[in-house]
């Protein structure tokens, strides 16, 4: 299945999307939690009806029981039938609700036994109600059923405070369940939001801080920095991923060091050429100047080179060539830098050295190569001799330029005054 991807949208912007997905169930479960607390704090709240309804029910009982004694009351006063009949409805309609109270359930069994003494005192009424309808003199009865109604509405009265306690109980067990309801919701809610937030800020922060290390690397490559490297170790896609481009920068840095060395170096004696020669005696003359240190250039010419070439072939010229390069650096030291002039013109940066030091090691390379013979590949044996040029910093000049001037004007004199010499300038 292809989900769209929207390649437009940022991916802070993606992460927040799904991050409100994710955080979508967490919201639904929580106002479901709600609905459902509010719909058991109802179904708890119908359970306080009960008592509610019993309280209401006992009062229309104690209304009951008054209007139907009065009725024997009045008979005793005034004896009529009616009156006796009537309280004989009435007195039906008294045990109707002592029936419907006690068929309700009770919680508190105190309730119970209240209203069934009320019903059982009531029922004594009943025969001191029928003594009153039946005797001549009913003023004994009906001072009896006066207490028996006066100790029916003392035990109805207790029940009523029995369903006032019953309801506060109630109340505040729904309260406290209602609470402790909340509570546990609330709590799992924000354990949810808690582990959904530590979820998207860990993938946040694997995913984007790497990635901003990413465009901070990209960067500086843009720069040329080629040195750099991304800091990412981690063994996931991303480190991979930043392996290969460390990987990759250090390849490129390579090739541009090999690139670098190339284009420095001469192709035929392997020597740097006449442009990293300017740069090196310039960066020399500054080193001289600024801790006042000596500093030498020399300057050498094979002589009458155009001969071998005339004489022997190109080919043998070169390899002329080749044998003074060698022979030249077989006597410097590492930190001297031999260059291709041009030609067959050589020259030599001879670092911490002073004018004598130099004509020293002039002098070598001169008696060397004038003591050697090249064996050209055709088996010809070649003789030449090198005239060779002193400048000193700051005397004969103090840049790279002015010292390869006066080199070679030492050098020019050297050729003049009859060539395999060594002159300063
Ligand atoms: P001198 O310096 O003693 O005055 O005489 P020269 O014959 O060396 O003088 P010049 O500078 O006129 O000639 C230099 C010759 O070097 C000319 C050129 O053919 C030759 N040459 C320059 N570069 C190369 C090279 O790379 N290979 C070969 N085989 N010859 C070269
Ligand atoms: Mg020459
Ligand atoms: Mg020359």
């Amino acid at each position: 299945m292809n989900l769209p991807f929207f390649p437009k949208l940022s991916l802070r912007a993606r992460f927040l999307i799904a991050m409100g997905i994710v955080f979508f169930p967490v919201v639904v479960v929580a106002i479901g939690a709600s609905l459902f607390l509010q719909h058991s704090a109802n179904a708890l709240n119908r359970i306080v009806e009960q008592p509610i309804y019993k309280l209401q029910a006992t009062s229309r009982l104690q209304n009951q029981i008054r209007k139907t004694s009065a009725l024997a009351r009045d008979y005793a006063i005034t004896p009529r039938f009616s009156l006796q009949s009537q309280f004989y409805v009435e007195a039906a309609g008294v045990d109707a609700i002592f029936s419907e109270i006690l068929g309700k359930p009770f919680l508190d069994p105190k309730e119970y036994s209240l209203l069934a003494s009320a019903r059982r005192e009531w029922k004594d009424s009943l025969t001191l109600a029928g003594v009153i309808f039946t005797s001549r003199a009913p003023k004994a009865a009906l001072n009896q059923l006066d207490q028996r109604v006066y100790q029916i509405m003392f035990q109805l009265d207790q029940a009523y405070d029995a369903y006032y306690t019953e309801i506060g109980t109630q109340r505040a067990q729904i309260n406290e369940s209602e609470k402790r309801y909340l509570l546990v919701i609330l709590v799992l809610v924000g354990l949810g939001l808690l582990i959904a937030i530590i979820g998207a800020v860990w993938l946040i922060r694997s995913v984007l801080v790497p990635l901003r290390e990413f465009e901070k690397g990209m960067a500086k490559f843009s720069q040329n920095n080629l040195s750099y490297r991304l800091p990412l170790e981690t063994h996931d896609e991303i480190g991979h991923l930043a392996r290969e481009f460390n990987a990759m920068a250090e390849r490129l840095m390579q090739h541009q060091h090999k690139l670098e060395e190339l284009s420095a170096r001469d192709s035929l004696t392997g020597l740097y050429n006449r442009r990293e020669l300017e740069k090196r005696l310039h960066e020399e003359a500054q080193r001289a100047r600024r801790y006042q240190h000596p500093l030498s250039v020399l300057m050498l010419d094979i002589d009458h080179f155009k001969n071998v070439n005339d004489q022997y072939g190109h080919q043998a010229g070169d390899e002329v060539l080749i044998t003074v390069t060698d022979l030249i650096q077989l006597h410097m030291r590492p930190v001297d830098v031999v260059c291709r002039y041009g030609g067959e013109e050589l020259a030599v940066i001879l670092p911490e050295t002073d004018e004598e030091g130099a004509r020293t090691v002039a002098e070598r390379v001169r008696a060397t190569v004038a003591d050697s013979i090249t064996t050209t590949p055709q088996g010809d044996m070649v003789h030449v001799t090198v005239s060779i040029g002193i400048a000193t910093f700051p005397r004969d000049g103090d840049t790279a330029s002015g010292l390869i001037h006066a080199a070679d004007t030492a050098l020019y004199v050297a050729k003049q005054e009859g060539r395999n010499l060594v002159r300063s300038h």
